[in-house]
């Protein structure tokens, strides 16, 4: 059989069946085959089946030693010739179309001799019909010599066609069968997929961890297709340690199974042609609320060959039931991962509410927040107005500890700037320079601004080695925390200015006397010496008598401000009460206080207007002393001195007994 003729037969065998699949009714070969219009054309495979069954036929049957001269051809129903014994492709002599013609047009036998190098040869042609009605199917010739023709090679010949339809029956029959097998073992295939599915589904269920759908799912398909290859691309915020999971590529070729399956939310396919021997199939990872991923299966196959539908509604299936069970076990896991962050939360906010004082806060929240993201190193920055700039108030990084950064300088002071969240997934080629992450070798950032009140006072940036370490819920948590962060700062800050009033004489801006009484004790346990300087204004009734309380009140604060400015850092300056100021000089004694009390009894008679004056009384301490801790002593040796500057005439400055 020539190559063509083989292909030939192999393609009207796969018709047949193909056929024969689709017409379910049909039960009968041969009623079938009386069924066929055969001279409509309506059976065009026959042509393969026919030469097919003939040269099985001429194997068996027609290759007999008496009749090795003789040459055989077969025609199809319409009389076109087919083959010959010898497997020609094309007839041998131009009488064959001649003969087949005749026999055709008048149902019988046709022959014709002729004389072919010296030899006389008889060409004849023999219809071959149904069973059921004998409608002509096919047409059998045979040339022979006319002698071995007229001796009973005729008679033999016919006898020998007659075997011809019963291997084309046998043929015919053997393709029934094949077919009834195929569709056994397709049916087969079909229930074990469905028992496989139901399995891949309950297991899939049976999960509620998202790496377990995904790794069972991957599973599944390479079990199906052991030869195939298989990806699962998966959008960014999904990452898996899975080897054959990867991320989704931002840009798609336009003919990309995957970005058409991504995009369309359905199955793709690319066939393979000639150069490319790959059958490509895009599977979107798909649930209720989007699409999450694509599969992507490659197998080698023969070119054009697409995939089995059956296969295709299979894999679909699974797909589609993975894409639920992710959405399912990615619900579960969001939930969990609520229940956490609001724990998270709740560790915060106790533990920054336990301490009023700013420091602690900021301490608190940089070791809840270093705990909560596992986090390689957090900065804090505050700005702070004394020093121009945003400190670093925590850091477990030594060299930016409390050093000052400039606003808008490095990643810290744009988002202190701009009040804006930044997350760096990888340092290296981002083109960001920042001093936190070279110094701390990292390659992930996530920074938000801390805000109190609603005005921005710092940033919280927190950092790790590792690229791509930080995921967006991390990003979107560590917002809600700083919240939290800048709530507890308003409060630290809060209490610290409440703290100050309470500390502070509101006409004068002075410190308060418990503040003077409380400090002076604090001091007196570490300081070697120390004075304390009672002032009066003198004749201060009769200054408000003349000029009225409200003048009164202006010369208080008046003389508050000389003695403000006349002090060091450090030194203290108190409303004692009434119209009495006191200052208290540590480490000074009497001797040295005197200068800066005569100073301040000048100044004020030379800056006040309406010119008042002042008696001063002086007291001091020293580590020798006894009584050296009791500064109630202090201030009434003090006010001894005073009143001695009183009765001895005013506009004084008096030193008090010593111990
Ligand atoms: P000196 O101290 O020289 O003996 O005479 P003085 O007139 O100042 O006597 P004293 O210290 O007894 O009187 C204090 C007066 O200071 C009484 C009160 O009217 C006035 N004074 C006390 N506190 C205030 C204040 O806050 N504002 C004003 N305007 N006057 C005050
Ligand atoms: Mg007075
Ligand atoms: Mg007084």
């Amino acid at each position: 059989m020539s190559e063509k003729d083989a292909k030939g037969w192999e393609d009207s065998h796969e018709q047949i069946r193909d056929a024969r699949v689709l017409d379910r009714s049909f039960k009968d070969p041969v009623e079938w085959i009386g069924r066929m219009d055969i001279n409509q054309h309506d059976f065009p495979y026959a042509s393969g089946l026919i030469a097919g069954s003939f040269h099985e036929w001429y194997k068996k049957e027609a290759a007999l030693s008496f009749t090795e001269s003789w040459k055989w051809c077969v025609f199809d129903y319409a009389g076109k010739w087919l083959t010959d014994s010898g497997g020609a492709s094309e007839p041998d002599s131009p009488l064959w179309e001649q003969i087949a013609a005749v026999s055709l047009q008048t149902a019988r036998d046709c022959t014709l001799q002729i004389e072919e190098n010296g030899v006389e040869t008889a060409y004849f042609a023999m219809p071959v019909g149904t069973r059921s009605n004998g409608e002509i199917f096919a047409l059998l010739g045979c040339a022979m010599p006319a002698e071995q023709f007229a001796k009973g090679g005729r008679n033999a010949a016919e006898a020998m066609a007659k075997h011809f339809s019963t291997c084309f029956y046998r043929q015919f029959e053997y393709i029934f069968v094949t077919d009834l097998v195929s569709v056994h073992i397709h049916e087969e295939r079909e229930s074990s997929r469905r028992s496989l599915l139901f399995q891949i589904v309950q297991r899939m269920y049976d999960s509620i961890d998202v790496d377990d759908v995904l790794t069972e799912v991957i599973a599944s398909i390479s079990a199906m297709y052991p030869g195939a290859e298989l990806t699962l691309y998966m959008s960014q915020d999904h990452r898996s340690a899975h080897p054959q999971v990867k991320p989704l590529p931002l840009r798609w070729n336009k003919d990309d199974v995957c970005g058409k399956a991504f995009k369309s939310g359905r199955v793709a396919q690319r066939t393979p042609n000639e150069d490319h021997q790959l059958l490509e199939i895009g599977l979107p990872l798909g649930g209720k609320q989007g699409v999450y991923g694509v599969f992507h299966l490659v197998i080698r196959v023969p070119a054009h060959q697409a995939m089995d539908n059956m296969d295709m509604s299979f894999l679909s299936m699974v797909a589609s039931t993975a894409g639920t069970a992710f959405e399912n076990a990615k619900l579960y896991e969001r939930s969990n991962q609520l229940i956490r962050e609001l724990r998270m939360s709740n560790g915060l906010t106790e533990r920054l509410n336990q301490s009023l004082q700013l420091g602690e806060t900021f301490e608190a929240a940089f070791e809840g927040l270093l705990e909560i993201f596992e986090a390689d190193y957090c900065c804090i920055l505050h700005y702070s107005e004394d020093k121009g700039g945003l400190e670093a108030v925590q850091c477990n990084h030594p060299s930016l500890r409390n050093k000052i950064i400039e606003a808008g300088r490095g990643i810290g002071g744009q988002v202190y700037s701009l009040g804006e969240q930044v997350i760096l997934t990888e340092y290296d080629g981002s083109g960001t320079r920042s001093k936190l992450m070279d110094f701390t070798e990292s390659q992930s950032l996530i920074a938000t601004p801390l805000s109190v009140g609603g005005e921005v006072r710092g940033a919280i940036m927190l950092t790790h080695r590792r690229p791509h370490y930080f995921s967006y819920d991390n990003f979107r948590l560590l917002q809600a925390l700083a919240g939290q962060v800048g709530l507890a700062v308003g409060n630290a800050l809060l209490h610290a200015e409440v703290h100050r009033l309470a500390n502070k004489d509101s006409l004068t801006g002075l410190h308060a006397r418990h503040y003077l009484d409380q400090s002076i004790k604090e001091m007196q346990t570490c300081d070697f010496c120390g004075t304390l300087i009672v002032v009066d204004i003198d004749h201060f009734k009769s200054v408000n008598d003349t000029y009225g309380h409200q003048k009164g009140d202006q010369i208080l604060k008046q003389v508050s401000n000389i003695l403000r400015a006349s002090i060091r850092q450090g030194d203290l300056a108190a409303r004692w009460g009434g119209e009495e100021l006191a200052l208290y000089l540590p480490q000074l004694n009497a001797e040295q206080a005197y200068i800066v009390a005569e100073r301040i009894r000048q100044r004020v008679q030379e800056e006040t207007s309406p010119t008042v004056t002042v008696s001063c009384g002086i007291a001091d301490w020293n580590w020798t002393d006894n009584d050296r801790l009791s500064s109630d002593s202090l201030f009434y040796r003090a006010d001894m001195a005073l009143y001695e500057a009183k009765n001895n005439g005013r506009n004084k400055v008096v030193i008090g007994p010593k111990i």
